[in-house]
């Protein structure tokens, strides 16, 4: 038999995917996309399209072909606009480009009108209104910018990574032990047996430094956050990266910085149409000043009242901390080291000078932590021993502990919360407005 069709790779339908205005002035295009607003006005009207990335002014009179405005061209419906691409100007007088219509095809028409209105500037609602309808109120261009700029911060660190070796890796998500254990695993039936969602990708992607020596992953982790918080979801997008025959844990936090360097300016270039309609406030990043816990929390105590806890920090100290570096250093960033060894994992090394404290850290960005990092144990004695001190059964562990037995370099690494890093950067005041379908303690829909 014979094929009847080939595939050649080149999709070339005559539209263009994004409107090269510029290049096309004076020239009729054909352009697809939604019509996402129409001003009506007797013989004249404004059709707003709403490309991928854009939105186009397409401009309706009978002066400009023989087609006549159809009724099904209504707010929503899915088009194909033909027409001659002319320079006109805003009303800063700065120059713009629109569509002179000649032809409307319409491509699909909604069955109804979308709940709330999308196509002002913002969504005007409550943001549990606005994640009820989160297919729709997505559509908005500053709504669909968050999200936009979500994938500039991963693709900066994905294109970092790269480029400085390391290994893209996908560890599994359901696990026959949690990462770390304690409350906040969720448990699975799987197949009659107990099974844990991943709370982190840490011990597979340890596993994974005597192999590629540096690796990293971008994906979901679950935790069972029994709280409703401003800055919890039970499922986020994490992160992290592993690095071998580190010199000392302070590679991982170079490393960190290198990262957002190129992420704030990866989103300064490229994702600048976001950038300006978010006015998106992207920090400077030159060096990011370092303290130890012990003396970040002597300077809470002093300015703050009511600490009790001196092992780790609440909510208002990272807040505080996070105004004294800007303050003192102007940074938006503060690295925190030394966390004590109680707080931290069973995996954290300890520091030697020192073993009440850990060779471990955490990075706050405008006053809240986005990161936890540190080096880990290498040594499998020790990592036995540390587990046996902690109450753990190291033999639970024997699939983790293969890396430690069968020879690992000294290594490190971190998590990164994407969502909490988009919420600070954005400036909002909750997580939810940064994660695109966000699950909680009271939403896994939609
Ligand atoms: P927190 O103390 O803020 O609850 P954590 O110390 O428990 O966080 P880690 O295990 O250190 O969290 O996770 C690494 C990073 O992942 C955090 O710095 C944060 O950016 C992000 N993160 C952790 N838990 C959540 C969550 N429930 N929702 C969103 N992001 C989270
Ligand atoms: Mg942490």
């Amino acid at each position: 038999m014979e094929a009847t069709e080939y595939m050649t790779g080149e999709l070339c339908d005559g539209t263009t995917p994004y409107c090269k205005f510029k290049e096309n002035e004076g020239k009729v295009i054909s352009i697809k996309g939604a019509i996402h607003n129409i001003r009506d006005m007797s013989d004249f009207a404004f059709i707003i399209l709403r490309t991928a990335r854009e939105l186009i002014q397409c401009v309706y009179s009978p002066e400009f072909s023989d087609y006549r405005m159809a009724e099904n061209v209504v707010e929503q419906a899915s088009a194909k606009i033909t027409g001659k691409v002319v320079k006109s100007q805003t009303r800063d007088g700065s120059e713009r480009f629109e569509i002179q219509i000649h032809n409307i095809e319409i491509l699909s028409v909604p069955a109804a009108i979308p709940p709330v209105v999308i196509s002002k500037k913002k969504v005007n609602c409550d943001l549990n209104v606005d994640l009820d309808y989160r297919p729709v109120t997505m559509r908005n261009p500053a709504e669909r910018a968050v999200f936009k700029i979500q994938e500039g911060i991963q693709r900066g660190f994905r294109e970092y990574l790269s480029k400085n070796g390391f290994t893209e890796i996908h560890t599994p998500k359901i696990n026959f032990a949690g990462a770390e254990g304690g409350t906040n695993v969720f448990k699975l039936d799987y197949f009659g047996k107990t099974v844990f969602l991943a709370q982190s990708p840490q011990l597979y992607k340890q596993a994974l430094v005597p192999v590629y020596e540096r690796v990293f992953e971008i994906g979901p982790v679950f935790r069972a956050e029994h709280h409703d918080t401003s800055r919890h979801l039970n499922e986020y997008i994490s992160m992290d990266f592993e690095m071998g025959f580190i010199d000392s844990f302070t590679d991982i936090m170079e490393m960190e910085t290198g990262v957002l360097k190129y992420i704030m300016e990866l989103l300064k270039t490229e994702y600048a149409p976001e950038v300006e309609l978010l006015k998106v406030d992207i920090p400077a990043i030159d060096k990011i000043p370092c303290i130890r816990f012990k003396d970040a929390k002597q300077l809470c105590v002093k300015k703050l009242k009511n600490i009790t806890d001196m092992k780790d920090f609440e909510p208002e100290e990272e807040a505080f901390l996070g105004k004294w570096a800007k303050q003192q250093y102007g940074s938006d960033f503060l690295f925190v080291t030394h966390y004590l060894s109680k707080k931290r994992p069973f995996y954290t090394m300890d520091d030697p000078e020192d073993p009440e404290v850990t060779l471990s850290f955490d990075l706050l960005f405008r006053g809240i932590e986005i990161t936890s990092g540190g080096q880990r144990i290498h040594d499998y004695n020790m990592q036995v021993e540390k587990m046996k001190r902690l109450g753990m059964n190291p033999e639970e562990f024997e699939t983790y502990l293969m890396l430690h037995k069968y020879g690992a370099p000294p290594h490190g690494g971190l998590g990164l919360g994407l969502e909490r890093l988009t919420m600070h950067l954005l400036g909002f005041k909750n997580v939810r407005y940064a994660a695109m379908f966000p699950r909680d303690i009271n939403r896994v829909t939609p």
